[in-house]
């Protein structure tokens, strides 16, 4: 069926050079940058070749340590929990200011370490992080408790505090901003922070961090280790001194960290973990605008969303349709370096994925589903992977069960509602489900079916700071982005006073 249709402009042999110095691949602990105390370092690499960027500082248990005590002590004897919030906002202000003149430097070393195409990392992750700071430094001094009226002669208030020090434990697929989601309600609230970035990205994080401070960060509020997730994910987990954890990541891993806080010190724990999302078209969708979403929700960074909508349920009467123009879309995409403009998709993150991908085209071809497009690797260096499409998914096939996390869209047919209802929600998973039709009855019931986090209905990976995300099953628990974020970091304290003359209760 014409596999190898491929846009051929966007060449990957030659890598294009990257327009930025990287200038801090150290540990940030105290406000500084400094060696890990064994003096280890790692690589990290270039995912359009395979080859060293940088290495870096690689910190273990007892750099954990430092950062954790340079964290407590700046929540215990530090301004920051302390100073008026109005303060607060104005130095993640500030920063959000710098983020600004430092955003072309900030994508581009998005791209070099992730792989993702510099006209999205310039468009979406950077702004979607300037945003989502934005959108909490408003927050900050409009925190406040409550007066409650309690049953007797009582005064009642209630405090909202920030819980101490927070160990936040971020994936590689969107770096900054998942430090944007981690770090700036933990700041808004006056927590201080241990942050350990994926080792697959350590980057941008580090400058992103150096221009905090430039911003006016006390030292020791933000520290930011770098290193496997074994070594220094773990021990933050376990950390004694560390009152909150927020991960993000794998579902198995998920398992591991939540066991780790409750054989501790029984931190709370937040969790956003993997999903398998359901997206849904009905009979009387805009089928082109589905297909075209539908598209988008699965490539999107080439495939590698938690959120990817990567079950694609199509109603019987227009799923011929569908089927033939989202291949038509998928060789339609542009893959190469992520540097070429007009590039849609870029490598996939390392070899670990793009091999991992590779076996689920397999299982997919090997299952029986039919292969519309791709269905291999795109170039021969680096870690691409041609756009691919499969048709005739069953339910119970290895690619319409597990999370792939790559370019691979997967499309069944469906018969009616309830059928497709059943068939969404029988999966561990549930973080988001995408819902295409005209008819506004059936838009409100299947949102209310699906179980699931978030549900899109006519568009899909709609991302705003002020909107909840997080997921139902074993997709994680808590919410972080929008008011519902505040609460992972803050403690509630009643504070109770006898009212001397009830008479004016
Ligand atoms: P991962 O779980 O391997 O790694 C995530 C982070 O956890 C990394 O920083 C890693 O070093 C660390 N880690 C690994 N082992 C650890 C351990 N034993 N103890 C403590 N920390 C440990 O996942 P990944 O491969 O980096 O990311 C891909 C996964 O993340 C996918 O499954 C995806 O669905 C999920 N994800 C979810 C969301 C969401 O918001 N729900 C967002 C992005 C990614």
């Amino acid at each position: 069926k014409g596999m190898s249709r491929y846009f051929t402009a966007a060449a990957v042999d030659e890598a294009i050079t990257p327009p930025v110095r990287i200038n801090y691949t150290k540990l940030l602990i105290n406000g500084q940058f400094i060696d890990s105390a064994s003096g280890k370092t790692f690589p990290t690499l270039d995912p359009r070749t395979g080859e060293v960027i940088a290495n870096v500082a690689e910190a273990e248990a007892e750099d954990v340590n430092r950062a954790v005590s340079a964290a407590r002590k700046a929540f215990d004897e530090g301004p920051w929990p302390k100073m008026s919030a109005h303060d607060r906002s104005k130095i993640l202000l500030k920063f959000v200011d710098l983020l600004e003149k430092h955003s072309e430097e900030l994508a581009a070393l998005e791209t070099w370490d992730n792989g993702k195409p510099f006209e999205r990392s310039v468009n979406d992750d950077i702004p979607l992080m300037i945003r989502c700071f934005r959108y909490y430094a408003g927050w900050a001094d409009k925190i406040h408790g409550l007066t409650v009226p309690a049953d007797g002669p009582h005064q009642v208030q209630t405090l909202h505090e920030p819980i101490g020090v927070v160990g936040q434990i971020i994936p590689w697929n969107f770096p900054l901003l998942m430090f944007a989601w981690k770090v700036a309600p933990a700041l808004a609230c006056g927590n201080t922070v241990v942050l350990k970035t994926s080792e697959q990205t350590p980057l941008s994080a580090l400058l992103a961090s150096k221009l905090l401070h430039e911003a006016g960060l006390p030292p020791g509020v933000l520290n930011v280790i770098l290193g496997y997730g074994p070594t220094v994910g773990a021990p933050i987990a376990s950390h004694m001194n560390v009152e909150k954890l927020a991960f993000t990541g794998s579902t198995d891993t998920g398992k591991i960290v939540l066991e780790l806080a409750a054989k501790s010190n029984l931190k709370s724990v937040t969790l956003e973990l993997g999903g398998k999302s359901p997206l849904i078209v009905c009979e009387d969708a805009d089928v082109d605008k589905a297909v075209e979403t539908a598209h988008s929700a699965l490539f999107y960074n080439q495939g590698q969303c938690c959120s990817a909508g990567s079950r694609t349920f199509v109603h019987e009467r227009v799923y011929s349709e569908f089927v033939e123009k989202a291949r038509e879309l998928a060789l339609k995409r542009v893959v190469g370096d992520p540097f070429k403009k007009g590039v849609q998709q870029g490598p996939q993150i390392d070899s670990e994925q793009f091999e991992k991908i590779l076996k689920y085209i397999n299982f997919g071809i090997k299952s029986g589903a039919t292969l519309e497009a791709g269905g291999e690797r795109f170039g021969s260096k680096g870690y691409y992977v041609q756009p691919t499409v499969f048709s005739s998914v069953e339910d119970d096939m290895p690619i319409a069960r597990d999370e792939i996390f790559g370019p691979v869209q997967s499309i069944s047919k469906f018969r009616d509602l309830n059928e497709v209802i059943g068939r969404a929600n029988a999966t561990y998973f549930g973080l988001a489900a995408g819902v295409f039709t005209k008819d506004l009855d059936n838009a409100n019931m299947l949102s209310r079916a699906l179980r699931v986090g978030t549900v899109w209905v006519n568009c899909y990976n709609v991302f705003d700071a002020s909107i909840p995300f997080g997921g139902y099953k074993m997709s994680g628990n808590g919410r972080e982005k929008g008011i519902y974020g505040l609460g992972n970091y803050l403690q509630v304290k009643s504070v109770v006073t006898p009212l001397k003359n009830p008479a004016w209760l």
